[in-house]
């Protein structure tokens, strides 16, 4: 990389900053070991930290995914600052840039460039200048270009306000400063790394193949509930990454109990059926792959099976639209007998549907085990 291409302030500062972190960590851990209340208060910070970055400067800013009042905004701008990423402005341009243009050159940290480009090595490069048509939104909201203005002294005076704050609480401001401020930016800048990095890597595509993003709930634990992201890269405005209740997705859990309480709403979130139907695509065009290299002789039932149980689902998706509306109109126009009618067929219509997802995984779940014929 050319020294004009250098981004020397973040760089040097991230260089700087986990260089001697990590030659004082075993010295720092023996000669001042934190007490039980500090840890408790770091990873505290650490949380608010960080789903300061993915409520706030991923899923509200970057992907209005909900809307929410001034008040929650300025929490969030006040702990997305202290986490040191940038600002929303930067931040939210280039995420826009990465989903735009995930996996090319326009990517700004496109995974084709190598893990460690991703995860962190993009960040010591220029970044390039921000197109305010990618952030019309971003560009008229005068919090947002407040801090964005005054980014980096606002940045410093967010840490040292907590870890006063952290040393005046625990009576310990070397270890406020060591655990709650230092120790917990490191963790916290790796964490959400991570979602450039492994969550391009290690996992599982059931949304969407052609493109490099993977659903993890391993990286959901690191990462605030970002783990599962294929899901985001295919349906990028809904609120929640994990969709099921049961996902690891605290920052979901977050927006939903704000909502609860009145301060956000308009939460977006892509309809059941939408998700089920590009689930069964994306399954059916790799369990056709599958058969295809499969050591077996009966490969056109297999086939025939697949495509048959597809077809099959799509119709019922299909057809449970067509019912609901049906459904809707009739209610609109109190027609009771239609409505009852209605309500039966959507009751069949929904069994069947239920025992052909069944039988969709059980078929699907055995051609996966079966043996390539290359291995
Ligand atoms: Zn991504
Ligand atoms: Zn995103």
């Amino acid at each position: 990389m050319k020294s004009s291409e250098f981004n020397w302030g973040p760089a040097l500062f991230l260089i700087i900053y986990q260089t001697i972190l990590l030659v004082s960590m075993p010295f720092i851990f023996y000669y001042a070991p934190p007490s039980w209340g500090m840890i408790a208060v770091s990873i505290i910070l650490l949380y608010m930290t960080g789903l300061s970055i993915t409520a706030g400067y991923h899923r509200l800013y970057a992907h209005r995914s909900y809307k929410t009042n001034k008040f929650v905004e300025a929490i969030v701008l006040f702990f997305g600052t202290m986490a040191s990423q940038g600002s929303v402005l930067r931040w939210g341009f280039d995420h826009r840039l990465h989903h735009a243009h995930v996996d090319t050159d326009e990517d700004p940290y496109s995974i084709q460039k190598g893990f460690w480009y991703a995860h962190c090595l993009w960040i010591l490069k220029k970044p390039r200048k921000i197109d305010p048509k990618v952030v019309p939104d971003l560009m008229k909201n005068k919090m947002v270009q407040f801090q964005h203005k005054y980014y980096k002294y606002l940045m410093i005076l967010t840490n040292v306000i907590a870890t006063l704050f952290v040393g005046w609480l625990l009576n310990d401001y070397w270890g406020a400063f060591f655990y709650a401020c230092w120790i917990r930016l490191f963790a916290l800048h790796h964490f959400t790394w991570f979602i450039n990095s492994l969550a391009h890597t290690w996992g599982d595509k059931p949304f969407c193949q052609e493109q490099s993003a993977v659903n993890n709930f391993v990286i959901s634990l690191l990462t605030f509930g970002e783990g599962y992201h294929n899901f985001h890269h295919t349906f990028a405005n809904d609120y929640r990454n994990g969709i099921r209740w049961y996902h690891f997705d605290p920052t979901k859990w977050l927006i939903w109990s704000l909502n609860k309480i009145g301060f956000a709403h308009a939460l977006k979130q892509m309809d059941p059926l939408t998700i089920k139907k590009k689930m069964v695509i994306e399954r059916k065009r790799l369990l056709l792959d599958r058969v295809c290299d499969l050591w077996y002789v009966k490969k056109d039932e297999l086939e025939s099976k697949v495509s048959e149980l597809s077809d099959r689902l799509m119709n019922e998706f299909a057809q449970f639209n067509q019912l609901k509306e049906l459904y809707k109109a009739a209610k609109r126009s109190h027609e009771w007998e239609i409505l009852n009618e209605l309500k039966q067929e959507i009751t069949v219509l929904k069994r069947n549907l239920k025992q052909d997802w069944r039988d969709w995984s059980i078929l699907s779940k055995s051609i996966m085990r079966m043996k390539p014929l290359n291995v």
